[in-house]
């Protein structure tokens, strides 16, 4: 995959800028140490959720606003899942705990005060923040899913930091899993973009197609294969445009272009619900009078159509007028 000057810089969970450390996690006593040092800085996951505060709160906020709360490590903490998340450029350690308190869903309606999804805070935190968010999240999803070994099934536990699990029986080990799924703008002949609604999204609402890579398949292979799959065209070329951590739970979203010749849709009703070409005149449009709403502000989807559209869904759309989601 050529990176060239069209692919998209700065998407909102690839920003991490932490160096990972990996080799300090073989070191068997290296969570027990961090979590004795006072310089560490702790960050907190209660299910799907970060603490952060807002620009006047005790922490340095980033560009945008928003900062994860981060505190000296608890002694409690040594009895928690521990997550070795990595260093930042002073040497500073960055550890994730995963609470016991994981948010449950009686909580769900009323989440305490400063807790968010990685959907609400992701843009607003400054790149160390973004990643810590993102792989901690990330990790803690896997780790609630893993407990159990997939060759025996007797329970795993954490080791190297929370990088792997290892079974209690025969030993084996178990690394994180990442699941990687395509999306893709589709342009016709006259610079149209493709359009869908998937089978159970609500009215109104319209992305770029996507679909999980299966295994013994190509990036480009996926592309091809989804767009078939959903809406009963062929591609031509597909061309990669960047991509992002999704952990939600455990994907990583790889972005492409692709173009067609062909515009007549045969639509797959169990996947989705309508799709239709745009030009840009019409998505600005329909943007303005809010009958089409974009993907949400931290994912690609979005990214990839601000690329077709030749500027941000903001500026088409003035600001406040709630069509994103
Ligand atoms: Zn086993």
């Amino acid at each position: 995959m050529a990176v060239t000057d069209e692919t998209l810089a700065d998407l909102a969970l690839s920003r991490s800028s932490l160096d990972r450390v990996a080799l300090e996690r073989r070191r068997p006593e290296v969570l027990t140490e961090l979590l004795d040092d006072p310089q560490t800085r702790v960050a907190e996951v209660r299910g799907d959720r970060m603490q952060v505060s807002a620009p006047d709160g005790a922490q340095v906020a980033g560009d945008d606003g928003l900062a994860l709360v981060l505190r000296a490590p608890e002694p409690e903490d040594h009895a928690r899942l521990g997550l070795h998340l990595g260093r930042d450029g002073d040497g500073t350690a960055y550890v994730g705990v995963v609470s016991t308190d994981d948010g449950s869903a009686a909580d769900e309606d009323r989440p305490p005060e400063g807790w968010l999804t990685l959907r609400q805070a992701g843009e607003a935190l400054a790149p160390r923040d973004a990643g810590v968010f993102t792989t901690a999240l990330a990790l803690a999803h896997w780790h609630a899913t893993h407990r159990f070994c997939p060759r025996c099934g007797a329970p795993t536990h954490p080791r190297q930091g929370g990088w792997v699990r290892r079974c209690e029986r025969e030993g084996s080990e178990h690394y994180p899993r990442t699941d990687p799924a395509v999306i893709m703008s589709v342009v016709d002949p006259d610079d149209r973009l493709l359009l869908g609604r998937g089978a159970h999204w609500p009215e109104g609402r319209f992305s770029v197609l996507a679909g999980f890579v299966e295994p013994g398949e190509s990036f480009e292979s996926a592309v091809a294969r989804e767009v078939a799959e959903e809406v009963g065209i062929s591609v031509e070329a597909a061309h990669y445009l960047g991509n992002q951590p999704w952990p939600f739970p455990s994907s990583v979203m790889i972005g492409f272009q692709a173009t067609t010749r062909e515009t007549e849709l045969r639509i797959d009703p169990v996947e989705m619900a309508e799709a239709r070409w745009v030009s840009r005149e019409e998505y600005r449009d329909l943007l303005r009078d809010g009958s089409i709403r974009t993907p949400s502000g931290i994912s690609i989807a979005k990214r990839i159509i601000e690329h077709w559209l030749g500027q941000t869904v903001e500026s088409v759309v003035e600001p406040g007028t709630g069509t994103s989601f």
